[in-house]
């Protein structure tokens, strides 16, 4: 294997155009596509339009004529695209965070007789952080109950559990469930499957309505390209859009412009929004996704499986002996997106990387985290990268002082 073989990988890549679509630094390589997605080029004269003409120009007449008030809906139906979801159940709205509490707080309420929320440990912790606020706020004898791996499950559902959280890939290993068969599993128990996609979306493909999941939540600025804070998104299955929302705000309301004293929830998925969307975090993130939808869910994940098959083995062959161990399944059918290798210098090495130009993060406590993004990362990326990894190990310039300070993003 040589460079010029990722040459020629990427001449033969059908989506090889969609480079061109993006602001990249010249000579960085991104591997952190899965944290913060990269700039699309349209997304900034999107952005002034919106600005100048709609907010400058048509001011508060931009609801109507220019579709502000109908937005959280026809972005969450594009994104319903990339999950596969039917028109009609996804809208984008508030963060991740938010919509966790009111796809669980919902679920909870549809479940009077359980009292237990299933998720896992290493899961994202805002989601378990969510979940316990909740229960705090309930009271009554709700419980999380944590498993440790997937083979935990079976051994945990039983008929006290409401609700299974799960996120489908993980942030921290890449590890991916069969979100068909445990959602099958799950409603076997007779409990509710809620799945946090924020590695997912964009990044593999997906069949929520399919699977029959309940709730979905997801990220707008990891693979989806929304931008630093993106609105997230929430799907709620069509026979649950009926369920009581925790947040009871004015956008979810039936008729929110006729000012009425009292609540009444709207019908359908409208009933999951809550204030006033952020139009031109809205107007960002869905340039991100229709940049997303030009492309084929089938060759993304093809060409993702195939880089980290690539990176995986120029590891192996060039990094052999550095003390890098793989920390995500070794089974590609079993990742998302991204490979993720240990080191108990994985601190001062990622720092080294990334003054070197090869921008992966590091996750607490020694996780090296490599993200490909097959809409811009080039094969010839993967094996720069791989190149500048193994010159920081071999001459150990991981050890200088400059990469040893801990920063507050990591
Ligand atoms: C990134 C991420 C989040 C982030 O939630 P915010 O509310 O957007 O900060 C939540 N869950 C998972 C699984 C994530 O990976």
């Amino acid at each position: 294997m040589k460079r010029e073989d990722c040459e020629a990988l990427d001449r033969e890549d059908p989506l090889r155009p969609f480079r061109e679509q993006f602001e990249l630094p010249a000579g960085l390589i991104y591997l952190d596509g899965n944290s913060l997605g990269a700039l699309p080029r349209a997304t900034a004269a999107r952005l002034a339009e919106v600005t100048r003409r709609e907010w400058g120009q048509d001011l508060i007449g931009s609801w109507n004529r220019n579709g502000w008030v109908d937005i959280p809906q026809r972005v969450g139906d594009k994104i319903g695209r990339l999950i596969g979801a039917a028109p009609g159940q996804t809208v984008a709205a508030d963060s991740t965070s938010i919509n966790v509490y009111k796809a669980l707080s919902a679920a909870l309420k549809l479940q009077p007789q359980r009292r237990v929320i299933v998720s896992e440990r290493g899961n994202f912790p805002t989601d378990l952080y969510i979940a316990e606020g909740l229960i705090a706020q309930l009271g009554g004898g709700y419980q999380l109950r944590l498993i440790d791996s997937p083979e935990d499950l079976p051994a945990a559902l039983d008929a006290s559990v409401a609700v299974v959280m799960l996120t489908h890939v993980n942030y921290r290993s890449g590890r991916l469930w069969d979100l068909a068969a445990t959602t099958q599993a799950v409603h076997g128990a007779g409990a509710l499957m809620l799945w946090d996609l924020a590695h997912s979306a964009g990044a593999v493909p997906l069949a929520v309505d399919d699977a029959g999941a309940d709730f979905a939540v997801g990220c707008g600025y990891k693979y989806l390209n929304g931008g630093p804070g993106a609105p997230a998104f929430l799907y709620v299955a069509q026979r649950h859009q009926h369920a009581a929302t925790p947040l009871s705000g004015w956008f979810g309301h039936a008729a929110p412009f006729a000012f009425e004293t009292g609540y009444r929830p709207a019908e359908g998925i409208a009933r999951w929004l809550c204030g006033t969307p952020s139009v031109l975090a809205m107007s960002a993130l869905e340039v991100g996704v229709d940049l997303l939808l030009e492309a084929s869910m089938a060759q993304l994940r093809a060409k993702s499986l195939r880089q980290c098959e690539l990176f995986l083995f120029l590891v192996a062959s060039q990094c052999k002996d550095c003390g890098l161990q793989l920390a995500s399944p070794s089974d590609a059918a079993r990742r998302g997106s991204q490979i993720c290798l240990s080191h108990e210098q994985a601190w001062p090495i990622m720092q080294a990387l990334i003054a070197q130009g090869v921008v992966g993060d590091f996750r607490a406590p020694d996780v090296l985290r490599f993200g490909f993004t097959p809409l811009y990362t080039r094969y010839c990326d993967v094996w720069d990268a791989v190149a500048v990894l193994s010159r920081v190990m071999r001459q150990e310039i991981w050890r200088r002082p400059e990469y040893q300070t801990r920063l507050v993003v990591t």
